[in-house]
């Protein structure tokens, strides 16, 4: 396992959960992500990607939300979880997430090669 790897599984344990309202997925839409996050993500074909970026969407939103929930990239973990990514209809988890988990997610972000989920 590579050390972005592990820096990944680590981070995911350190954002915190909560509870969305059931079927919302108003905080989806095209976002990037590492390609070790990208390989833990079902291939999806160059027609698929480029529908999904047509209407604004992410490739891996379906009709009863997000396909990919247990491999959803740290981007999509983070929403909701601090107050510079709140959620438009204020859900959260009791404690927002350690500032310094936040920063290390910025930080692998801005390290890694970062291609469009
Ligand atoms: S974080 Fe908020 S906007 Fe995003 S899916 Fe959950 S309830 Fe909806
Ligand atoms: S990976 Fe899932 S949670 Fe993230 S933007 Fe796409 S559909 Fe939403």
């Amino acid at each position: 396992m590579s050390c972005t790897s592990r820096k990944i599984d680590h981070l995911r344990l350190h954002i915190p959960r909560f509870d969305c309202i059931p079927g919302c997925h108003d905080c989806c839409g095209p976002v990037t992500a590492s390609s070790e996050e990208m390989s833990r993500l079902p291939h999806k074909s160059d027609a698929e990607h480029a529908a999904a970026l047509d209407e604004l969407n992410c490739v891996h939103l379906g009709p009863q939300g997000c396909e990919v929930y247990d491999q959803r990239p740290l981007i999509c973990r983070l929403f909701g979880t601090t107050p510079r990514l709140p959620c438009p209809h204020g859900r959260g988890p009791d404690e927002p997430v350690d500032p310094q988990v936040e920063q290390q997610v910025h930080r692998l972000i801005a390290t890694t090669r970062q291609v469009l989920v």
